[in-house]
């Protein structure tokens, strides 16, 4: 098979509804990647973020070989040690809480929402606010909390009700608290809408906010988790500021699809019980001994923080290349969460890149993001800021006619 037979069966049978580009990849390693054809890529942006080891860590693939000759699902109505462990794992990395486990990102905020609304059951309150040019998932409640208006189109009516305040203005989210808010709920920093990071004051703002009128902070930290900022949870960068509610995935499960809901212990009330809310695979085996696997390499390899000292090599050479090149109009971001603003549409300047063996995502129209695996060595940096420099020698200041689109 051939990449343009792969082509013909997705255009025959596969439901369009991803941009893609005319790449089937077959196999990785660590942070490269080759296709059908047996071309290699420097994949700086490995599924979302997904694989945050890299692809194919040893000890991820040990860990899925060792359960999958054991138990590959047990009902949730039976007790697992995997996910007993990984609960007690991620509680002890962030906050003392209690998980329900899922299997994606856009599940483990329809779970948050679910959770924030019966918390308000009581008292009548089922607001919840979130930000503009937020992203929580496709799912209908998830949909409807991203802050993106081209989420929602042709989708109405949508679901009461969420109000979208403006990231990093403290006041847009006042103005817009009422006697039925019961959450706030935001990315500490904000990846699918072009990598903008929470100021301290703001965050520490609506943890004030919140804790005055007992509405719950719900921090998506499903692209943030994991280490990806340089801390285990983003949230961990602001002083004194816990969530109530924090969710994650991508990079949970080490490329096995996993999510979760954590729920603080500061939340003294019994808000979710038995028959509210579940998941058949939601904490299987599988995808918790991967992820405890994750965990433990993490920690164990030092990955916080190489993946800080990557990051200033990262930011020191974009920073180098927005210096030399006019059209890059800021460089933004923390550690191994990325973007370079351009000036001007950034999508051919992903192809460019893709062209040159690097893989990097646009988004946003003008924005240029990287979430390399916390992994990556200084050559593969170095690498990857080679070729960005010779795709911005070739294409800035021509302006090309691309029809390729973001996301
Ligand atoms: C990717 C992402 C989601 C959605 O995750 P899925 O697994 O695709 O449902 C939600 N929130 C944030 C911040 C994300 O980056």
């Amino acid at each position: 098979m051939k990449t343009a037979d792969v082509q013909k069966l997705y255009q025959a049978f596969v439901l369009p509804t991803y941009t893609q580009v005319p790449v089937c990849l077959v196999k990785g390693k660590g942070s490269r990647v080759w296709d059908l054809e047996g071309r290699e890529y420097l994949d700086f942006f490995p599924g979302w973020g997904v694989s945050a080891l890299g692809h194919c860590h040893p000890a991820v693939v040990n860990a899925l070989k060792h359960q999958a000759r054991t138990m590959l699902h047990i009902p949730n109505n039976f007790f697992n040690i995997k996910q007993a462990e990984l609960a007690s794992r991620i509680s002890e990395e962030s906050f003392p809480a209690r998980v329900f486990f899922c299997n994606s990102g856009a599940e483990a905020n329809e779970g948050a929402i679910k959770f924030a609304k019966r918390y308000g059951t009581d008292t009548g309150r089922y607001e919840i606010i979130t930000m503009k040019r937020s992203f929580h998932g496709r799912t209908l409640a998830a949909m409807r909390a991203t802050g993106q208006d081209k989420f929602h189109e042709g989708f109405q009516p949508l679901m009461e009700k969420f109000l979208h305040a403006d990231f990093n203005d403290l006041d847009s989210v006042k103005a817009l608290v009422t006697p039925k808010t019961i959450a706030v709920m935001l990315e500490p920093i904000q990846g699918e809408g072009g990598i903008h990071v929470a100021k301290p004051g703001f965050m520490e703002g609506l943890r004030k906010l919140c804790d005055e009128r007992d509405m719950l902070l719900i921090l998506d930290e499903v692209q943030t988790g994991m280490g990806r900022t340089g801390k285990m949870f983003a949230y961990q960068h602001y002083h004194g500021i816990e969530p109530d509610v924090m969710t994650l995935s991508k990079a949970l499960g080490g490329g096995m699809p996993i999510g979760a809901f954590v729920v603080n212990r500061r939340i003294k009330k019994e808000v979710l019980t038995a028959g509210m809310h579940g998941s058949t695979f939601g904490g299987s085996p599988l995808a918790c001994a991967a992820s405890l696997a994750v965990f433990k390499t993490i920690r164990k390899d030092g990955l916080l923080a190489h993946t800080v000292r990557m990051g200033e090599l990262l930011s020191a050479g974009f920073d180098k290349l927005m210096d030399k090149y006019p059209v890059i109009e800021e460089s933004r971001g923390m550690a191994l969460m990325a973007a370079l603003k351009l000036k001007e549409a950034s999508a051919p300047y992903a192809q460019e890149a893709r062209d040159q063996g690097l893989l990097i995502n646009a988004t946003q129209g003008d924005v240029l993001r990287v979430l390399p695996a916390l992994t990556v060595s200084v050559k593969e940096v170095r690498k990857a800021l080679g070729i960005l420099d010779r795709v911005f020698e070739k294409l800035s200041g021509k302006k090309e006619d691309c029809s390729c689109s973001t996301h």
